[in-house]
């Protein structure tokens, strides 16, 4: 008796078949097979595998999860409104499945609470985040507290699987001068950690805002210019190079301006200890936005000029801008309707209409590929912060995986999204793409665009990035 070879199939849980498959680099029709949490394999795979569940994923787009290293959720509780549950459920319907949250050495970013360590600021948004967060989550570090102990407190973070640390450059009360940055750098880089720094300069800042005051310039169209864009710029100079003398790893955190992005690609001489990010809004709206929306597009740095939008591309294209987050955060109406609109908090939400809107804008609209929205929203985060298994469909990393629909239109509602904000400043908003279905670490939390799962998500510990190219 001969016996004649047989195939032998891979049984995996899920196969994603016949979509556009994305990854870096690359773009082919094909599948992903997916088994437990991770991803099994890529490719034509449909006669090698044998699949509980099959989803067909046909004139779809199949990409990483998004991973998104700025955001904020429940981090002022008195007048910030997102809760993990509800902020995350924003964000895998988004097609967000990881984030980076901010952990302030004074918990819920109170400078009273002085007995607090960073060690105490990333046990108590663990505990925030624990069992309710849909996405896996990490945290950079936010060190305030202008005294040498602070320092000491860095090598126990970073052991705790938090190797990023973010300062305030800033009229922020949490802000800290440049001679407790540059002796931060010198630590952090003691660590091989990554210093990320909001920069802009505070005394220009608070003078000018002072002046437009006083002058009754009382629309929000004119608060960008109580935060110019040479304040950033100069702000970036001083960070980056200090950070350049310490030797630190340095990410420009929010990058809006040409003139604080020129500086930034200055420093990047070969690219390997200085990155940056922009956000979805500076891609996508200027600041002509406050005459509409008041302010509540009132976020800092603020939005740009036209120029600037299109600074942000082309700085984006030579890499200097390697990465585009959301810096969601979250507010209710009242907190930004106050009677005095200089005294409203700083920021906006969007986790949940990012990819669609960057969809639209960079695929769409300006004719970028695919895999270049992969770079800049999966792959460049998770390996600038340490995540090595985030942002990429490489078998044997966690299966983060979105399906995007690249035909669907969408108007963007903020009644209609998940997250606590009630309002957006991209309201209105037309174009085209929609997220159908979000996995994390195999489980599939978004079918046909709805919330199905249950919060999975767990605290990431992540090593030292290494930033050799
Ligand atoms: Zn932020």
């Amino acid at each position: 008796m001969v016996l004649l070879p047989k195939l032998v199939l891979m049984a995996v849980d899920v196969l994603l078949t016949n979509g556009t498959v994305v990854d870096h680099g690359e773009q082919f029709s094909g599948d992903v097979a997916i088994d437990g949490e991770t991803i099994a394999a890529v490719g034509e795979l449909e006669s090698q595998v044998d699949a509980e569940t099959v989803i067909d994923v046909s004139g779809k787009v199949v990409i990483p999860g998004v991973v998104d290293p700025h955001v904020h959720i429940d981090e002022v509780p008195e007048n910030r409104a997102g809760t993990y549950r509800a902020e995350t459920a924003a964000a895998v319907l988004g097609g967000v499945t990881t984030i980076i949250d901010f952990a302030f050495q004074g918990r819920d970013r109170t400078l009273s609470d002085d007995s607090s360590t960073l060690l105490d600021g990333v046990e108590h948004k663990r505990s925030k985040a624990d069992g309710d967060a849909y996405v896996d989550y990490s945290f950079h570090a936010v060190p305030h507290r202008e005294e040498p102990e602070t320092f000491e407190e860095f090598a126990a973070v970073v052991d705790a699987g938090v190797p990023s640390f973010k300062m305030f450059m800033s009229t922020y009360e949490v802000g800290v001068s440049t001679g407790f940055l540059v002796e931060a750098f010198e630590h952090i880089a003691a660590h091989d950690g990554v210093a990320v720094v909001h920069t802009e300069d505070p005394d220009v800042c608070e003078a000018l805002t002072a002046k437009l005051k006083r002058e009754g310039k009382s629309h929000p169209r004119h608060y960008p210019d109580s935060r110019p864009d040479y304040a950033e710029a100069m702000a970036a100079e001083d960070a980056v190079r200090m950070a350049q003398e310490m030797g630190v790893k340095y990410y420009g955190i929010h990058t809006t301006s040409r003139k604080a992005a020129a500086v930034i690609d200055q420093f990047r001489t070969d690219g390997s200890q200085v990155r940056a990010e922009t956000c979805t809004h500076y891609t996508v709206l200027d600041r002509s936005v406050h005459e509409q929306q008041l302010n509540y597009p009132k976020i800092a740095p603020p939005l740009r000029t036209p120029d600037d939008i299109e600074a942000m591309f082309e700085y984006l294209e030579t890499g200097t801008l390697s990465v585009i987050s959301t810096d969601h955060s979250v507010y209710h109406r009242e907190y930004k309707a106050v009677e005095d609109w200089w005294d409203s908090p700083f920021g906006a939400n969007s986790i949940q209409v990012s990819l669609p809107i960057l969809h639209d804008e960079l695929v769409c609209n300006r004719g970028y590929s695919y895999s270049f929205l992969v770079e800049k929203l999966c792959r460049n985060p998770a390996r600038t912060f340490g995540m090595p298994q985030k942002g990429t469909l490489e078998p044997g990393t966690d299966a983060d995986i979105v399906v995007l629909d690249p035909e669907t239109e969408f108007t963007v509602d903020s009644d209609r999204t998940a997250s606590n904000a009630e309002f957006s400043i991209y309201e209105g908003r037309e174009g085209t793409g929609a997220v159908t279905d979000t996995f994390v670490r195999g489980q599939r939390v978004v079918a046909d665009g709805e919330l199905v799962g249950e919060p999975a998500g767990e605290f990431l510990a992540r090593d030292p990035p290494s930033w050799e190219h």
